[in-house]
């Protein structure tokens, strides 16, 4: 993490500023490895949020200008709907999930949130606005009921106040500043264990001798992958953000801890705007709209049934995880769709 925000002193970030901004980033491993070199506009304002949508207008990209990673990319996620984001690797899904964030600024092509192009917002306003369930979830050393209230920050800041820069990574400044939430009283006000309830974890959680205060031990090692996506769903249901990015585990889960996943995600993802970066296909069939991404152009995209009836790239793939034993349960649920 250090090495992350290292590089950002030289452009004056004081510490707390970069605590705000980045809340996340040290949350997102693989998604954002690469340190920020974005700055804001001298102009730059604070996004002004409504929640009405996300647009993409003919954005291309190249980590390398000269050598175009996504190529005239065009989409919109309005409020209440779920994009999915499919597609052979490194054809770009990635990329566009760190082109909203504001990681990096597209070479052509617009990137606008309810009207507004987010290169003229501050990235702390367009930060906060946005929540991430990353692939890999990075948790501290400390209890699930603290790693779960880390996300409480943002709902601070919804309420008025400036939650990211009240609660700090340092739980000695957090326990002394009596006007920090620290997560013990949001346990007490039970918060942390509603958002785990609608992540489905609290079920878990209670069977530890310790319940919430049990320690996930170094970098989480006490949990599983499948049960850190839902300490990192819980902690974005406190965060309450308006966009949520999700990137799904590649790693094999079994079909039961995938099923209380997906439905911790539909939970959260009622009346925001959902970009998800889908490995499985069986976890996009609900999806609104699906982009299939391939070298950096969408090469289809439509409801699961609509790409299906295509026969085309995403059909193939489709078949393809069903040879591979990795998406049979959803089969009988496509055709349950298709015949309705
Ligand atoms: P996956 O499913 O494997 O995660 P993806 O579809 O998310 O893949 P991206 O990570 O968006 O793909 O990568 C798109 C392209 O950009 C790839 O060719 C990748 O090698 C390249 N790329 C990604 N990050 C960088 C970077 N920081 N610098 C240079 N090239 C990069």
């Amino acid at each position: 993490l250090l090495q992350l925000y290292g590089p950002l002193d030289k452009f004056g970030y004081s510490y707390k500023s970069l605590q705000k901004s980045f809340i996340d980033m040290e949350m997102m491993l693989d998604l954002f490895k690469e340190p920020v070199e974005i700055q804001d506009q001298p102009e730059a304002k604070p996004l002004e949020m409504t929640g009405r949508e996300v647009v993409f207008e003919n954005v291309s990209f190249g980590y390398d200008p000269q050598n175009l990673k996504l190529k005239s990319v065009s989409f919109k996620v309005p409020r209440g709907k779920k994009l999915a984001l499919v597609g052979p690797s490194g054809g770009g899904k990635s990329t566009i999930l760190r082109l909203l964030s504001r990681f990096y600024d597209p070479t052509q092509g617009r990137i606008l949130i309810d009207g507004q192009d987010i290169k003229n917002v501050t990235q702390s306003s367009l930060r906060k606005n946005i929540g991430i369930v990353p692939q890999d979830t990075g948790l501290f050393n400390e209890t699930i009921g603290y790693n779960i209230g880390y996300g409480r920050i943002a709902q601070d800041r919804d309420n008025g106040g400036d939650g990211a820069s009240r609660l700090s990574l340092s739980e000695e400044s957090t326990k002394s500043d009596p006007d920090i939430p620290y997560y013990e009283d949001l346990e007490d006000s039970g918060c942390i264990q509603e958002a785990a309830e609608a992540a489905r974890i609290h079920e878990i959680v209670s069977g530890f001798p310790n319940g919430y205060a049990t320690h996930v031990g170094e970098r989480g090692l006490l949990l599983s992958g499948g049960e850190k996506q839902r300490v990192a769903i819980a902690r974005t249901i406190l965060k309450n953000p308006p966009i949520l990015l999700l990137d799904e585990a590649t790693s094999a889960l079994d079909t039961q801890t995938e099923r209380e996943i997906q439905k911790s995600i539909e939970s959260i993802s009622k009346g925001r705007m959902t970009l998800m970066i889908a490995h499985r296909l069986s976890t996009v069939v609900d999806a609104d709209e699906i982009l299939v991404i391939q070298n950096g152009e969408i090469a289809e995209h439509g409801s699961h049934v609509e790409l299906m009836r295509m026969g085309g790239v995403y059909a193939s793939m489709w078949i393809q995880q069903l040879h591979e034993g990795r998406a049979p349960a959803e089969s009988s649920r496509s055709s349950d769709k298709e015949s309705s």
